[in-house]
């Protein structure tokens, strides 16, 4: 009898389990599907307005267990543990190291927890491990492609930015974390772009700040002792760092009694807009949190459900069967409006 009644409570449990995997009917009644979400760290300006518009787009729709994986790959994977412990539905990770993506999916299938990706993209290998992970990102090239554009139209329209007259752009580069796509491809990107519209450049100096604003600041007032009035141009890979540099550059006198120097990032945050409004920022590219923010929910929730993700469940395009692209857009103080999250 005692046997009996221990293979009918193990038999509860297992269905409760079960129930609890497939999203519907968990112990708690709750009907709406469980989503684990890793951001790579909480403290990073342009995560947290993705961050925000995961909760928001969540809304009514899926149950989001966000967590912070503090910069650290291992304490990601304990995360991702936790979460397939928990028998979440879905899982939506913005890796630490993308390089290390392979290690998350592998234990991902194990469970059969669908995996989306964001902003930090997968090796291709890896994401070909399994067919129920995806990537939610912006194309990297582009917002290259749109902050060189800019900087080589301000060139093209102001002689005097040409400082020493020598027909070529003597510029320096902020770039983010190294190894990560949009780190390496916009600072490619940015430079053809210039190339490409007919100028001719010269680097002076390029160094990583890390995506980080005092960083930024720390290595453009770096940039600026060795250089000085020669620098015509400051590219960062991110607004944080353009911001940084802004700073650095006010305390050598810039942005006042007519001395300027242009300064391009990427993002289009609440702190750039105000800075192109002041006049300080030349421009910026939409990173668009919102829409990652929305794709990545929409994804996470149709997987989770275990329906196969088309344009009609999930809302955008799928390319290849794995990813969903954001698109990118050019912000100057001229359509400060297309920028509003
Ligand atoms: C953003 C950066 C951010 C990084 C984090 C990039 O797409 O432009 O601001 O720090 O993602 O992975």
């Amino acid at each position: 009898m005692k046997k009996a009644l221990s293979i009918l409570a193990t038999g509860a449990l297992l269905a409760t389990a079960v129930g609890c995997s497939s999203g519907s009917g968990n112990a708690d009644g709750n009907e709406k599907p469980q989503i684990g979400v890793a951001i790579y760290k909480f403290d990073d300006t342009f995560m947290s307005g993705v961050r925000n518009a995961i909760t928001k787009a969540a809304d009514g729709k899926a149950e989001v267990d966000i967590v912070d994986s503090q910069n650290a790959q291992p304490t990601q994977n304990e995360k991702v543990d936790l979460f397939i412990t928990k028998k979440m539905n879905a899982l939506a990770i913005n890796p630490v190291d993308r390089t290390a993506a392979g290690v998350i999916i592998n234990k991902a299938k194990t469970a059969n927890i669908p995996v989306v990706f964001l902003n930090r993209e997968p090796l291709a290998d890896d994401m070909k491990k399994w067919d129920k992970v995806y990537y939610v990102g912006a194309k990297a090239e582009e917002s290259g492609t749109l902050s060189g554009e800019i900087i080589a139209e301000y060139f093209k329209t102001h002689p005097e930015a040409d400082k020493n007259g020598d027909g070529v752009l003597q510029y320096v580069m902020l770039k983010g974390e190294p190894g990560h796509q949009d780190a390496e491809l916009r600072t490619k990107a940015s430079i053809e772009a210039v190339q490409n519209a007919g100028i001719k450049v010269e680097k002076l100096a390029e160094d990583t700040a890390m995506w980080d604003r005092v960083k930024g600041q720390e290595k453009m007032a770096a940039f600026l002792a060795a250089h000085n009035d020669k620098i015509e141009a400051v590219f960062a890979n991110n607004d944080d760092m353009a911001l940084g540099a802004i700073e650095a550059l006010k305390a050598k006198g810039y942005f006042k009694d007519n001395k300027f120097l242009p300064v391009v990032g990427v993002d289009a945050t609440a702190p750039a807009i105000q800075a192109l409004k002041e006049g300080t920022l030349l421009g910026t590219v939409l990173n668009d949190a919102k829409n990652q923010g929305i794709a990545t929910v929409n994804l996470a929730t149709v997987l989770a459900k275990g329906e196969k993700p088309t344009k009609e469940n999930v809302g955008y395009d799928i390319t290849d069967e794995k990813y969903i692209w954001i698109p990118y857009k050019k912000i100057t103080k001229d359509n400060l409006n297309d920028a509003t999250q």
